[in-house]
This record gives C-alpha cells, structure tokens and sequence, in this order.
C-alpha cells in the first residue's frame, strides 16, 4: 500500500503511544444501545480500539485516502462517512434511536471550536465527550471567570457539560509530532440543562465577549442595558464590569431576563 503522507492542511498528526490511544477507547461505559461518534479516524489508530466496543459507531473522515484503511472497518455497526464533518446533518446521518450518544476522538485542532459547535447546534443529545486537543485549548474549557482563558466558549460549554482534563499527551506520542501540548479531555452532560434557545444564548455570549476591554454594557449595546444592570446589581456586580468577570449562571439570568 502506498504510504500516506501527513497533510498539515488537514490537521494530520497521526497516534501512534498505543497506551494513550486505550486510555481514550476507554474513557466511557458503552452498551450495544449506544452510539459512538469519531471524527477524524484517519488510518484507524483509535478506530480500532473503538470497533471493539459493543455498540454502534459512526466516522466521519475528509481525506479520501485513507479509504482502503477505514472501509476494513465497515460492517453493520460501523459507518464510515467520506466527508467534510461540519457540512454534515448529525441527526440525518444518524437514523437509529439510541440511549447515549458519545463522541470519542482525535479531533484535527484547527477546527476544534467549530466541531464542537457544530455538535452543540445538532439536535442530537450527547450524553458524553472524549476529545484530544491543544493542551491551551483544553484549559479554556474549564477556564474560571477573571482568568486569560476564560471566553465565550467556556461560559457556552459550561451551559451543557461537565467538564474534566483527564491527562496531558506529549508531542512524541504523535506522528508527525505537533508543535504544541496537547490534552484529553472529558465532558459530560449535565443532569439538568436549563432551557433556552441555544442559537441566541451563543450569539450573545459572543456579543458580550467580543472585545475583551470593552465594559459589558459597551459589548452589549443592542440589548436593554435595564434589564441587564437589574441582574447585576442582584448579583453584585459593578456596572462597569466585563464579560470575562462573569460566571455562567450570571450570563443564564440576564439572558432569561432579556428574554422575558
Ligand atoms: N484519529 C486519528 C489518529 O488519532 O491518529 C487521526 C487524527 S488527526 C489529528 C485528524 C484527522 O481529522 C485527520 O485524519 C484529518 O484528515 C481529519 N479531518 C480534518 N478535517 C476534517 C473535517 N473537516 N472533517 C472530517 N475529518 C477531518
């Protein structure tokens, strides 16, 4: 078979420390009722730990030439989808009905964010995720209010997970080795969710973080600036405060309020 060179476009650094690659595999409980969701399989280094388990799995990888290496998978609970991930409808490409829903992958770090977006915004309910990322990604995720990591994606990643670095992976675990540390990291879904509509809630989170100086009534110009003080004064915060001094359940409220 012809060797497949690594395309640094595409995010490619392959896993090759067996020992971290089991660690990931096994990171959830799964039953033959569940769903495991891979993106990025690439030459199956964690594939096929993955298809060991007894439940369904779905992959989704861009670069058609690892086709002859992930069509081995293939079998009546393992789809392989040849795709741009994020072009793709999880709910249309996911027919069955199943009681958990996990994602568990290597994820190509330039489209981190958007991934996980894209899997937010789908209407599937994932109960948990096992991701691979950059290790200062990774501390944003679980950033607290009042620090340099601590963003937009906290505060909407905060809305649905709990959220537990698991262990650091060195560049050498990796081929080629990437520049950067990087992280596993787990969510897991929050037993109650507050409703709210999620498309909004992240657009406003976005406003209210978009220029990190700025005063959060400065960001937020185009929302009632009354209802907004009412919380903060409630919660008491100064009214000169920014988006970054704000914990999530703060940003739940005055969201709710606009909303009322
Ligand atoms: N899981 C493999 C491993 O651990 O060795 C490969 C991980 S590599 C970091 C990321 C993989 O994601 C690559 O195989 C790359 O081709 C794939 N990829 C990049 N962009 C993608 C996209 N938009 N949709 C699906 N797969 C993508």
């Amino acid at each position: 078979m012809e060797k497949i060179v690594a395309k640094k476009s595409l995010g490619q650094n392959f896993l090759k420390d067996e020992n971290v690659l089991q660690k990931i595999a096994n990171t959830f409980e799964v039953s033959s009722h569940d769903l495991i969701v891979e993106i990025g399989p690439g030459k199956g280094a964690l594939t096929k730990y993955l298809v060991q388990k007894s439940c369904d799995l779905i992959c989704y990888e861009i670069d058609e030439r690892m086709k002859d290496i992930l069509d081995s998978f293939q079998s009546e609970r393992v789809q392989i989808i040849f795709d741009d991930f994020l072009k793709r409808d999880l709910a249309a490409d996911i027919k069955k009905n199943y009681t958990h829903i996990y994602v568990i992958a290597n994820i190509p770090y330039y489209i981190t964010t958007p991934i996980i977006e894209h899997l937010l915004t789908s209407s599937l309910l994932i109960s948990g995720m096992t991701l691979l990322v950059q290790k200062e990604v990774a501390m944003r995720f679980s950033a607290l209010p009042r620090t340099r990591e601590y963003g937009y994606f906290t505060v909407l990643l905060q809305h649905f997970f709990e959220i537990e670095k698991i262990f650091d992976v060195s560049p050498s675990s990796f081929s080629p080795p990437p520049k950067v540390m990087s992280s596993v990291v787990r969510f897991i879904r929050k037993k109650e969710i507050i409703s709210l509509d999620i498309f909004s809630f992240s657009s406003f989170l976005k406003k209210a973080f978009a220029f990190k100086r700025k005063t959060l009534k400065n960001n937020l110009k185009d929302y009632d600036w009354e209802s907004i003080s009412f919380v903060l004064e409630k919660n008491h915060f100064s009214l000169n405060v920014r988006a970054e001094e704000i914990p999530y359940e703060v940003f739940v409220e005055i969201f709710k309020k606009l909303n009322n």
